[in-house]
Formats: C-alpha cells, structure tokens, sequence
C-alpha cells in the first residue's frame, strides 16, 4: 500500500463500485426497473396541479439543458464538458507552448482553490483519489456499453468542488420548481468542471473533470473537508447543508490535501431523522447505522446510514419527477445568514441541545414543502 493511501482519512470499502448497478443504469438492464424507467425517463405527463404544469417542466427542463445537451455527466465519462482532454481549437497553441509552470505545492493548492472559486465553485477541497472511490465499470448509456474504467496515470490528485442549489426553489420539493434546482445545479457543475480542468491543462498538467461519472462523488466530498455523511446518504455541508451538487476534478498537479471537517452532523443525525419521516418511499433507515445497504446499488462495506435507491427510485416513477424531500427537510438546509450560521454553530458545540433543535425546527414550520401554491414561486 503505498503512504498517501494509509492515510486517506475516512473509511472505504475494499472493493470498487461497478456503475452498472447505479439505480439510473439499472432502468437500462434490470427487468425491475425498465418498465418505471421507460415511465420516468420516457413518457411526457403534464399535469393540471401545481408543479406539475408545463409551464413548471419548461422551468425545470430548461435547467438541465446544459447537462442533457453539452455536460454529459450522467450519461457517459470522457465525454462532453466532461472531456478529459478536449480543448477549444482557439487556446490550444496557449496550452501547447512550453511545459508545466512550476509552482510549488502550497501555490498550486492556493491558485487552484482560487481559480475554482472564480469559475463558479461554492465550496472546493482537495484529497487524494482514492483508487476504490473510481467505479471498477462505466455504464455508457450514450453507446450502451458496459467497460472498465481507469483515471490516466498519475491523476492521483482529486479537486472537489461544490454549488449550491437554489434554496427557494428547493422548498417546492418533489415538484418541477424544485426539480429545476436541480437541473440548474447539474448544468452549472458541468461547466465548473470543464472549465477547472481547462485551466488546470493552461498550466501543463492533466485534468480529468467528472460530474457523477468516473468515481463516487460523496465520500471524495468527506475526505476533502467539504462536509460530513448524513442520514439521508448525502453530503452535508456546513454553509448549505445538503443543498449542493458535486463534481470534480481529478489531476496530476501537485497539491495539498484537505481534512474533513467535523461539525457535528453524525451526532445530530442520530437524534434527528426528519428526513426518514419526511421520505415519501420509506427510502431513509430510522435504525442504527449498519455495515451494508439492502440492495446491489448501495456502496456497502463501512458502517454507515444506508438508504433504499430502490424505494426512492420508484417514488421518483410514481411522481413522474425527482424528488428532494431529504433535502428540503433538513434542519441544516437553511440559507446562510447570521441567525442560522449561529444555529449551526450550537449544534457543532452544544450537541445536548439537540433535541430541543430539532423541535424549534418544526414548530418554526422549516422544511415544509411550498408546493400545491401555498406560495406560488411564479408570483414572488
Ligand atoms: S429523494 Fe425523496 S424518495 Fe428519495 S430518499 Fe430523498 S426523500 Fe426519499
Ligand atoms: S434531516 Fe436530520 S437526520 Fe436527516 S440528514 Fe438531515 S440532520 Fe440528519
């Protein structure tokens, strides 16, 4: 085992994760989940309720238009905005003069956290690509191929970087106007992700940008310090709680390492568990972290909160649209400002108060979904 991976700090399984057996890939080769995926993913059904309209598609189709159209990370690596090596014919002659800059690791480190930050980047951290966290297989759902995949050598580097999704939006959870938060995170990673690994290329090094393609997204998140694995399975962030997409860029620039950051989520979680009761499919444990998931898509081998893909992949069916109930609900979902910065600094130092937390969050009405027009978003 070479140095740098014994020090990876967080758990990992001893295995790679085949991304055929991704819920999304599923619905390709699954006879369970063709027939729904044809549902979901095929058949157009506006509906006359709120959220549901064309006019609320439009929104949210119009958000995803840049990843369906030109990112391409759910669908195929290598491809796309997310091309390893695809750069624009008019900065090639820039970037094929001369070799690498030669800056020393803390520069490196500075100006790339600096650059993705200008590009867009809410939040950005850096970790080793541990080689378990790259899928063993892609699932290419533009060729339909199912092949290995290795990073190029020496990517050994990992910048993880994320962008907030839409707060107000996001209350309208599980509608299209929540959906659109989505969408509108997705095509705005993609073009984050190609445009660090373009720079990054400027300065003679290899830059691999993935989206959720290529490797596991979370538990790079964790390692980089971006936040801390919640109930719900999704990384949750200090500054936006669970309300980010995630994309990165793996390199051979050298680079510093983060730590994870430690805020107190694992404790709170523990108490919690609105985001179980707030689960449309039954989707999110109200037990005791285990050391596997219940099916084939989850990423088992640590102890840890595993929920049901399976479940929450046919609400996603019945409700002809995605959801993000587990995230509208989440006590650490609260845009930032004074007040709620200084609740969340409670919660990282006086975790006794919990409960009585959690119970505020309730009466004060936080997480209740907006949708069926109790506030149109289009009149706001
Ligand atoms: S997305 Fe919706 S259905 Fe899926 S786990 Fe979250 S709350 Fe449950
Ligand atoms: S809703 Fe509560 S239990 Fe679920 S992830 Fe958020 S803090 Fe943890």
């Amino acid at each position: 085992m070479r140095s740098v991976e014994k020090k990876f700090p967080i758990l990992v399984p001893d295995y790679r994760f085949d991304q055929k057996n991704e819920m999304f890939k599923r619905r390709i080769w699954d006879k369970d989940f063709i027939e729904p995926g044809k549902r979901l993913y095929s058949e157009v059904k506006y509906q006359n309720r709120y959220g549901y309209r064309k006019l609320d598609y439009a929104l949210r189709n119009a958000s995803w238009n840049l990843e369906y159209g030109f990112g391409f990370g759910n669908m195929k690596s290598n491809h796309g905005l997310y091309s390893w090596t695809h750069i624009s014919e008019k900065i090639k002659r820039f970037v094929e003069t001369d070799g690498p800059v030669a800056l020393g690791l803390e520069e490196n480190t500075r100006i790339v956290k600096k650059a993705a930050r200008f590009l867009g980047a809410d939040l950005v951290g850096i970790c080793y690509a541990h080689p378990n966290l790259v899928y063993s297989h892609e699932f290419d759902l533009l060729e339909m191929e199912h092949r290995k995949i290795e990073l190029p050598e020496n990517c050994t580097n990992a910048i993880i970087m994320a962008v907030e999704m839409n707060y107000d939006s996001s209350r309208y959870s599980p509608d299209g106007i929540s959906g659109a938060s989505t969408g509108l995170g997705y095509s705005m990673q993609a073009v984050l992700a190609n445009l660090l690994a373009v720079f990054i290329r400027g300065l003679g090094y290899q830059a691999v940008p993935s989206g959720n393609d290529t490797a596991l997204s979370v538990p790079l998140s964790i390692a980089a310090g971006l936040g801390e694995l919640g109930r719900m399975g999704l990384l949750i962030t200090k500054k936006y709680g669970p309300r980010v997409r995630i994309c990165k860029v793996f390199t051979d620039l050298p680079l510093h390492y983060d730590n994870p950051t430690l805020f107190g989520v694992d404790r709170f979680c523990q108490t919690c568990k609105k985001c179980a009761d707030h689960c449309p499919s039954k989707a999110i444990s109200y037990e005791d972290k285990t050391n596997e998931g219940p099916s084939i898509s989850n990423f088992s081998g640590v102890r840890k909160w595993y929920i049901d893909p399976e479940r929450c992949f046919l609400f996603w069916n019945k409700n002809w649209m995605d959801c993000n109930n587990c995230i509208r609900v989440c006590p650490f979902n609260k845009p930032h400002g004074l007040l709620h910065d200084t609740v969340r600094s409670f919660i990282r130092q006086l975790p006794v108060f919990n409960r009585f937390m959690i119970l505020m969050d309730d009466l004060l009405g936080y997480g209740r979904s907006l949708s069926s027009s109790e506030k149109d978003f289009w009149e706001v």
